[in-house]
């Protein structure tokens, strides 16, 4: 029920213009995310994501924006200014993992929430969030909290919205995760995690970030850089993301 209104809450763009989707392909420049060798997370995740955005193009229902075409630098507020800037309706950020546990491995769909973090998905926060915080550091958060009856009735919808928008962003990772795995292979029994990734949690529409893979795994590690491999995982995305804008679809003529 939950998540059929937080659905709905999402609908009226899409009735209208189709669905606009920001692809956020991880890192990039001198911010190489993950490596193995001269493996780069940052390549990778550009790469899938251009694949990702040419399936969706070829799909009148979308509209798509990259945050990123080329191997630049971009810092986490300019990737959800983005989102903004172009009204997005969905934003799905794509990356790459690393352990110091050789055997993990396998996709992993990370969307916000506000519940308290634990020790392994605040490691994994802490890199992915690292070229926020080491742009944003030396900058100090004013501001002026004094209490009034405005700002709680703001509070209250900013709260509605988040609510809803949480909902969402789990029925969307839900959607992902399902299309990935349509094959019938064996699922990562984690691999729907909550944690408060900057990008997907300054974006105000249904957000997922994708982690493909663990480069550190023996074999998994050099297959994200394999460009067959890398189809394959966009065509899963691509699916996934395709399946969510006919539940979308469907919760509009009801
Ligand atoms: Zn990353």
């Amino acid at each position: 029920m939950c998540v059929l209104f937080a659905l709905h809450f999402f609908v009226v763009n899409f009735a209208h213009a189709g669905l606009h989707v920001v692809i956020d392909p991880g890192h990039g420049g001198v911010d190489t995310g993950a490596t193995r060798g001269s493996i780069r997370e940052s390549h990778i995740a550009l790469s899938v994501a251009k694949k990702l955005a040419e399936h969706l193009r070829a799909d009148n229902r979308f509209t798509v924006t990259l945050t990123r075409e080329s191997d630049i630098a971009l810092t986490l507020p300019e990737r959800a200014a983005v989102a903004k800037r172009v009204k997005a309706d969905l934003f799905i950020s794509i990356h790459a993992n690393a352990s110091e546990d050789p055997r993990a491995q396998g996709v992993e769909f990370w969307f916000q929430n506000q519940l308290p973090a634990n020790e392994e998905s605040l490691f994994l926060v802490s890199r992915e969030n690292q070229s926020h915080e080491s742009s944003n550091r030396g900058q100090s958060h004013g501001g002026d909290e004094t209490p009034s009856p405005q700002r709680d009735v703001s509070r209250i919808i900013e709260d509605l919205h988040r609510n809803h928008r949480i909902a969402a962003s789990s029925d969307f990772s839900q959607t992902l995760l399902s299309a990935w795995y349509a094959e019938g292979r064996r699922k990562n029994k984690n691999a729907i995690r909550q944690a408060p990734f900057f990008v997907v949690s300054e974006v105000h529409v249904p957000s997922v970030l994708v982690e493909l893979g663990f480069l550190s795994h023996e074999n998994e590690g050099p297959r994200l850089s394999d460009v067959s491999h890398q189809a394959l995982m966009a065509r899963h995305l691509s699916e996934g993301v395709s399946q969510f804008a006919s539940r979308l679809g469907s919760e509009r003529i009801q």
